[in-house]
């Protein structure tokens, strides 16, 4: 989670405060994460992050605090923003009926306080699927957003060839951005 300068940053998260600076994520079947919400003196806090199994559960991270979206909130919050006052949105994704994974992904999403086991389901495959909309929801309720702020866009980038590119469904060239600024 660092703070955006000009031009490409390699992070899994970057936030600014800069009216018209242009911040975004670049996904293929990761959550992108847009945030945006008040500072303490009523100046606006945007921020992108990238979620994928392994930002989502914090797994193998170093940093301590959990997954990507505790840490991106976490910082709002160091910085005086409320998260009860963000404005936040979910974009296109693997979602749970083509997202199959390891037990180990089910293992690392346990590990976080706002698990609920209706977030991974049998597939047809003998395998879980993980719910990584859901689970990040359960994150985000977690942490005191609201229901009423949430914008996400429900759409599985493996069932929508004709929207969105799908690492998962074998396009290794294209991807998604999702993209924030302060007008
Ligand atoms: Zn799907």
């Amino acid at each position: 989670m660092v703070e955006a300068s000009t031009g490409v940053v390699e992070a899994d998260g970057i936030w600014t405060t800069k009216p018209g600076l242009r911040i975004g994520v670049r996904v293929a079947d990761c959550v992108p994460i847009l945030l945006a919400g008040p500072l303490a003196d009523g100046s606006p806090w945007v921020a992108a992050l990238h979620a994928g199994w392994r930002g989502a559960t914090g797994y193998g991270d170093p940093a301590p605090g959990g997954g990507i979206l505790r840490r991106g909130v976490a910082r709002y919050q160091a910085l005086g923003g409320h998260p009860s006052h963000l404005v936040w949105a979910f974009g296109p994704a693997i979602l749970a009926c083509h997202f199959e994974v390891g037990l180990e992904v089910i293992q690392a999403a346990r590990q976080d306080p706002a698990w609920q086991e209706a977030l991974a389901s049998m597939g047809p495959a003998g395998k879980p699927h993980l719910d990584l909309h859901g689970f990040l929801r359960a994150q985000s309720l977690d942490l005191g957003l609201e229901s009423a702020r949430e914008g996400s866009v429900a759409l599985c980038t493996v069932c929508r060839p004709d929207l969105l590119y799908s690492y998962r469904r074998g396009e290794t060239t294209g991807r998604q951005w999702g993209w924030i600024e302060i007008g």
